[in-house]
């Protein structure tokens, strides 16, 4: 068992992105995220991500419908039943072959150690976090959640990536109908968790998944033909709808270059 038969198995079990990182990356980060604080002898993180479908935006973006688009099938099963499948299946494969393999899901929020997802997808080479605080990929730009298998084999790592999608761009910031975002010159826009967590503009799990909120979908349209995976149609076809923390709607017309 090697790296490519690895990533091979890991595609026909539904990974749209897989990439790993050895070691020698991530043994320093603090303990609370560190692979080595649940599996002491891991020497390999092997990254795992499904694409999020860009049709369970659309009931969110027309405002039509949030439920059995975005928060089933892009949120809730997507994170629990297909990426959690595909990870656990993975990690039976490698265990078939002799190595202990522990599926890793960031499931409970108050789990005593989380590893850090983005971190770990980065130093597996699948890109990097945006400004606006999603990761980003080559090939999905922010549609897709990461799982992680951990293991002793010792497998080599991918080729770290750098991505520049966020110059010159600010398409999430602008967005932001509660202006929850601001540009301090940091790596990151800094983010007021407040006012994301009562955001009425699709953020999920009180503002902690806000791919589909206003500053998500924007990035998805800023980035739709910068990645890899693009769309015969653009995604944005009407006029932006947005709502205020008293919940009062207003519609912006669409700026030409949305369409
Ligand atoms: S989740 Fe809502 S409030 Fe937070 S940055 Fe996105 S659009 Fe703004
Ligand atoms: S919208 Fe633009 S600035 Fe914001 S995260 Fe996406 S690419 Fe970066």
């Amino acid at each position: 068992m090697n790296a490519d038969s690895i990533k091979q198995l890991a595609a026909e079990l539904g990974a749209d992105l897989v990439g790993i990182a050895p070691k020698n990356r991530w043994e320093s980060l603090h303990a609370a995220q560190n692979p080595l604080t649940l599996m002491p002898d891991c020497q390999s993180v092997i990254v795992v991500g499904r694409k999020i479908l860009r049709g369970t935006f659309r009931g969110i973006e027309e405002g039509t419908n949030f439920g059995s688009t975005y928060h089933a099938y892009g949120c809730g099963w997507h994170h629990g039943l297909f990426l959690l499948r595909t990870v656990h299946n993975l990690a039976c494969e490698i265990e078939k072959n002799g190595f202990e393999a522990m599926p890793v899901l960031n499931l409970d929020p108050r789990a005593a150690v989380i590893p850090d997802y983005q971190e770990l997808a980065r130093l597996a080479g699948l890109g990097a976090p945006g400004r606006g605080g999603f990761f980003l990929s080559p090939r999905y730009g922010h549609r897709q959640r990461f799982g992680l298998v951990l293991t002793p084999l010792e497998l080599p790592g991918d080729p770290v990536t750098e991505l520049d999608f966020c110059r010159d761009c600010g398409a999430c910031l602008k967005a932001c109908p509660l202006h929850a975002l601001k540009d301090t010159g940091g790596a990151l826009f800094e983010r007021n968790q407040a006012l994301c967590a009562n955001c009425k503009n699709g953020a999920v799990d009180a503002g902690g998944d806000r791919y589909a909120a206003s500053c998500g979908r924007a990035c998805l349209v800023a980035l739709e033909q910068k990645v890899e995976n693009r769309f015969r149609h653009r995604f944005r076809k009407r006029s932006v709808w947005e709502r205020d923390l008293e919940n009062r709607v207003t519609v912006r017309p669409l700026e030409p270059k949305e369409n």
